[in-house]
């Protein structure tokens, strides 16, 4: 059982009809040269990398060369962007290589692709290495996402920018190649639906159960309700995840979210430092904030809403769907409070819960706290300490100390004497509480600036900080003494900076 197919196999841009993917030829970059891989990912797609055999990886990692036997491919897919409708999008950049070891292996930046619209297939240097970076920081956060494989530097100058003077502003391209289980997402099934071609959409469908969920054994109408079930429930475990590390994807439009629940496409992602859920990474959403912190669990169900349209052709009812759906908000409620007692060290619940991880919640953003220092810092809290001792062995997660109030100052040691008292309840030991909750609160997480500093180096040719940082975040959970100087608040020089997509 195979996809339907593109019968035509040019790279040119063009509107795909009753197909999953075409067939397309990476274009060959200028200079490939290799900056960093992941060991780990090229082993788990068993492969191994070693220096005799670096030049050939660079090559087949680059699009310089094809495997014999292999037909790289793009996929169809269409997408609700910011809300909206947008018809065919597609892999306007990104070209499916092989499949190994039950993972695919996907170039992002290779050149153009028939579904590349206007743009350029390409990707430049700083956005790829952010996503490089910080899908292997996810998943060594345990988060579920797509791995990074290799980051290669194309040697081809790609534009993204004119200056204000006119002259083109050209930066270094790049290429990153990553692995996923399969990258298909919500809006392959869209797409499909929304041209009422019922026929492919059942080939799609029943492909990607067969080859991707074989643990699904039943048949008929109920095979797509467990199909459908399975997404919504490892959708609802990743943003979970994001919720607790402070994740800000930045971009959950239907044709970025994975039916595998895995973190997929890294654009104007962001991590939470001073504690904001209105806040969002991405420049473009700061009118409506549609993708902001606190909204991604509301918007993952919006999305799952939109996955179940385009699958209810299949069934032509809409009440498995639907009870599916009405059973994710309940869900949510209670993963987010589990997850939220295991940040706080807690096993015990109490009846007025919402109220107390509300004030928590209120607490960090009046006093702008850093989300990760603070939720580290609080393992350092003993039963037998006081409010005010508590109080103290947090403030340094405070971002501005000296607009700390009276009345916020109230607010916090009120919240600290319930805690506190609630500890006092707790039969762990302040050592084992303290070793569980670094566990699931880490202590390293790849802040913009970081990322922004590992770019600075890289456009001048120096790619150390690229893999101090990727060893760093190999292990964000561990006390690193030799890294301590990234276990620090957001500088104030980079406040303003904002990562970008492109
Ligand atoms: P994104 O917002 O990055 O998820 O991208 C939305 C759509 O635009 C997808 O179909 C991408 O493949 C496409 N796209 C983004 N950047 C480029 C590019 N530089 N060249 C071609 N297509 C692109
Ligand atoms: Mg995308
Ligand atoms: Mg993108």
């Amino acid at each position: 059982q195979s996809l339907p197919g593109d019968p035509e196999t040019s790279n040119e841009v063009r509107k795909v009809f009753g197909a999953c993917y075409s067939f397309v030829t990476p274009t060959k970059p200028v200079n490939p040269t290799l900056i960093h891989t992941s060991k780990e990912v090229f082993q788990n797609i068993g492969l191994q990398y070693t220096k005799e055999n670096k030049n050939h990886f660079t090559d087949l990692f680059s699009g310089a060369i094809i495997l014999k036997n292999t037909q790289p491919y793009s996929m169809c897919y269409g997408g609700h962007q910011f809300g909206n409708w947008a018809g065919q999008l597609g892999d306007g950049r990104a070209i499916n290589l092989f499949e190994s070891n039950g993972y695919t292996v996907q170039l992002k930046g290779a050149g153009k692709t028939p579904y590349s619209r206007t743009a350029d297939g390409l990707a430049v240097l700083r956005s790829s290495i952010r996503e490089y970076l910080c899908a292997e920081a996810m998943h060594h956060l345990g988060v579920p996402t797509t791995r990074s494989l290799s980051l290669i530097s194309s040697g081809n100058k790609v534009l993204r920018d004119v200056l204000y003077n006119g002259n083109p502003a050209y930066e270094q391209g790049a290429i990153v190649a990553r692995v996923a289980p399969s990258f298909i997402r919500f809006g392959n099934f869209e797409i499909h639906a929304s041209r009422n071609d019922i026929a492919t959409l059942q080939q799609l469908t029943d492909y990607t159960i067969s080859h991707h969920f074989p643990e699904i054994y039943s048949e008929g109408k109920q095979k797509y309700l467990d199909f459908f079930q399975k997404v919504v429930q490892s959708t609802l475990a990743m943003v979970l995840h994001w919720q607790r590390v402070g994740f800000v994807h930045g971009v959950m439009n239907t044709d970025n979210m994975s039916i595998h629940g895995i973190t997929i496409d890294y654009g104007p992602y962001g991590w939470l430092e001073d504690f904001d859920p209105d806040w969002t990474p991405n420049t473009t959403d700061r009118e409506y904030r549609r993708y902001r912190f606190g909204n991604q669990p509301e918007v993952a169900l919006w999305n799952l809403y939109q996955l179940a349209n385009a699958l209810y052709p299949l069934l032509q009812e809409s009440d498995g769907l639907q009870r599916i759906l009405e059973q994710y908000p309940i869900d949510f409620e209670r993963g987010y409070q589990q997850m939220m007692l295991r940040k706080l060290g807690l096993e015990n619940t109490i009846e007025n819960e919402d109220k107390f991880l509300t004030e928590l919640t209120q607490n960090l953003k009046v006093t702008s706290t850093d989300f990760t220092i603070f939720f580290r810092l609080l393992s350092t809290i003993k039963k037998e300490d006081t409010s005010s001792i508590a109080l103290d062995k947090i403030s340094s997660s405070f971002y501005y100390p000296e607009r700390i109030t009276e009345a916020m100052k109230r607010q916090w040691l009120d919240w600290f004497s319930v805690y506190l008292n609630r500890l006092q309840n707790e039969l762990l030991t302040d050592e084992e509480r303290s070793k569980n909750m670094n566990q699931v609160n880490p202590k390293y997480v790849l802040r913009n600036y970081m990322a922004q500093l590992a770019i600075e180096e890289a456009e001048k040719g120096n790619y150390q900080l690229i893999d101090e940082l990727f060893t760093l975040l190999q292990k964000p959970y561990d006390e690193q003494p030799d890294y301590e100087r990234w276990f620090t608040k957001r500088p104030e020089w980079a406040k303003t900076k904002i990562g970008c997509s492109m």
